[in-house]
C-alpha cells in the first residue's frame, strides 16, 4: 500500500501525522510524496484560521486528481469541528475528528469501513479525552514531541478548547520514556509541542518544570526547544533553568496576541501587558542571546486604532526577535462571535501588513546584535544545490556549503550577513 500525508497548522499536527504514518509503515506501506499517486491520502487539518481551511479543500481536490480510486482521509481539528462541511467537499471517504483520528488503521481494517465504503464514515463526535504521546519522524536531526494536548483556558478568538478538548498529557515517567525512545532514532533536538505545553502534568499533580528538569538528563539529546508556553506559565524558576541548563536553549515562544491591555481582557488572556514585559526581561537578564517570538493578531474586535498603535508601541518597546502574524477571522463556536466592536476586514489586513514590517525590523536587530559572534549549529541533511543549513542554539538559520561529514552533527559557526538564509520562519 502506498500512503502520502499532508499536514496542516502547528507542530503538534506534524507529530500526530507522523504517528499515524507510523502504523501502516510498521505494517509494510511505503510513503510517497503527496503529489504523487497513492492508495491512501491522509490531511491532517487545521481550524486556526479561515486561510488554513481554504487550504484543506485545495489539497483534498489535488489528491483525487492523483488517484481517483485512492482513499482520502481528512483527520484532525478542522474534521472535529466542522465533520458535516467536508463531507460535502466531493471525494472524501473518511473523516475523523481528533478522538478518533489514531484510529485510522484500525478502522480502515475494520467492518466499519467495509459498510461504509460507498459513503462517506464519519466519526468525529466525541470530545477528545483520550492522550497519546508522539513525534514526528522523517528527520533525523529535529523531532517535534507531542507532550501535552488540550487547552481548558478558552479564549475568545479560539477554537481549539473544542477541536482539542481538555488539557491532559502522561506522566513524567511516560513522557521521559517516550524521549529515550526518540533518543535512540538518533534524533539530536527535540522540540517539545503541546497546545498548552505549560499545563503540562496538571492532572498528574506533576509540572511542566519538573519535566524539563527529567529531559535533561538523557545525555544522547543534544538539544531541546520549548515550542511555545503561555506568558503567565513561563515561570522565573523556567527561565532561570533554561539558563543553565545542559540542553534546553535559549529560545522561546511566547504568545503576546495583543498589545493593548484592553484587547488582552477582551480576549480573556491571562496576563497583562507589564507581566509580558517582565518575563521577556528576565529572560534577557538571564540569556543575553536569547531569541523570543511572539504571536499576535491583527483586528480582533474591540482592537481601535489607539489599541493598535499602542499594540505597536509596546512591541517596539520590548525584546521580541520577531512576530508569528495572524489576521483575525472569526472562528466557530467562540466566545467573540457574540462580541461588538468588529474590525472590517480590509483593515485588520492592513494592520497585519503593518505587523509583518515591525517584525522584519525586529528581526534585522535581533540579527544585527549576533553579527560577528560564534555560536553552535545543529547542520540538517538536505543538500540544496550545494548548500547545507542549520539552526544555531538562539535560532539563526545559518548556511554553508554541503559537507556530509557535519550532517546532524554541532559546530561552531560565525554569524556574518552573507550565511544568514531568510527561510527560517516556523
Ligand atoms: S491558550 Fe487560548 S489561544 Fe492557546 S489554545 Fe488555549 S484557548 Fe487557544
Amino acid at each position: 500500500m502506498k500512503i502520502a500525508a499532508h499536514t496542516l497548522g502547528c507542530k503538534l499536527n506534524y507529530a500526530e501525522t507522523s504517528n499515524i504514518v507510523r502504523q501502516f509503515v510498521e505494517d509494510g506501506a511505503v510513503v510517497v510524496d503527496y503529489h504523487s499517486p497513492a492508495d491512501l491520502y491522509i490531511i491532517n487539518t487545521c481550524t486556526v484560521t479561515a486561510i488554513a481551511e481554504k487550504k484543506c479543500r485545495t489539497i483534498i481536490r489535488q489528491a483525487r486528481r492523483q488517484n481517483g480510486n485512492a482513499i482520502i482521509a481528512v483527520v484532525g481539528c478542522f474534521a472535529q469541528n466542522e465533520a458535516q462541511r467536508i463531507a460535502q467537499i466531493e471525494g472524501v471517504n473518511i473523516i475523523l475528528g481528533n478522538h478518533e483520528k489514531q484510529r485510522l488503521k484500525a478502522i480502515i481494517e475494520s467492518k466499519e469501513w467495509q459498510v461504509a465504503k460507498d459513503q462517506v464514515l464519519i466519526a468525529s463526535g466525541t470530545e477528545p479525552s483520550s492522550f497519546d504521546l508522539s513525534y514526528s519522524s522523517g528527520d533525523r536531526t529535529r523531532t517535534f514531541f507531542k507532550i501535552q494536548d488540550g487547552c481548558n483556558y478558552f479564549c475568545t478568538y479560539c477554537a481549539i478548547p473544542f477541536a482539542r478538548g481538555r488539557s491532559r498529557s502522561a506522566t513524567i515517567a511516560e513522557t521521559v520514556a517516550m524521549a529515550r525512545e526518540i533518543a535512540a532514532t538518533g534524533a539530536r533536538e527535540v522540540v517539545l509541542t503541546g497546545v498548552n505545553t505549560g499545563t503540562f502534568g496538571a492532572a498528574h499533580g506533576e509540572t511542566f518544570f519538573e519535566l524539563i528538569k527529567q529531559l535533561d538528563t538523557i545525555p544522547e539529546i543534544l538539544r531541546y526547544r520549548i515550542s511555545s508556553i503561555e506568558p503567565n506559565l513561563i515561570t522565573d524558576e523556567i527561565i532561570d533553568y533554561v539558563a543553565q541548563s545542559r540542553a534546553f536553549l535559549p529560545h522561546f515562544h511566547i504568545p503576546l496576541q495583543a498589545g493593548s491591555d484592553k484587547v488582552l481582557r477582551l480576549m480573556h488572556r491571562r496576563y497583562d501587558t507589564s507581566l509580558y514585559a517582565r518575563k521577556l526581561e528576565r529572560i534577557k537578564t538571564v540569556m543575553p542571546h536569547a531569541c523570543i517570538a511572539a504571536d499576535i493578531i491583527a483586528g480582533f474586535n474591540g482592537e481601535g486604532q489607539s489599541e493598535f498603535d499602542e499594540a505597536c508601541q509596546f512591541v517596539e518597546s520590548i525584546p521580541i526577535s520577531y512576530l508569528h502574524i495572524f489576521t483575525y477571522s472569526e472562528r466557530p463556536n467562540t466566545a467573540a462571535l457574540r462580541m461588538e466592536g468588529k474590525v472590517p476586514m480590509e483593515e485588520r489586513r492592513e494592520r497585519s501588513r503593518v505587523l509583518h514590517t515591525l517584525s522584519q525590523r525586529k528581526k534585522e536587530i535581533f540579527y544585527n546584535q549576533h553579527m560577528g559572534q560564534t555560536r553552535p549549529v545543529l547542520w540538517e541533511s538536505n543538500n540544496k544545490e550545494g548548500m547545507m543549513a542549520g539552526f544555531t542554539d538562539n535560532y539563526i538559520r545559518l548556511q554553508q556549503p554541503y559537507d556530509a561529514e557535519k550532517v546532524n552533527q554541532i559546530t561552531p559557526c560565525r554569524i556574518t550577513q552573507d550565511i544568514i538564509t531568510q527561510d527560517n520562519e516556523e
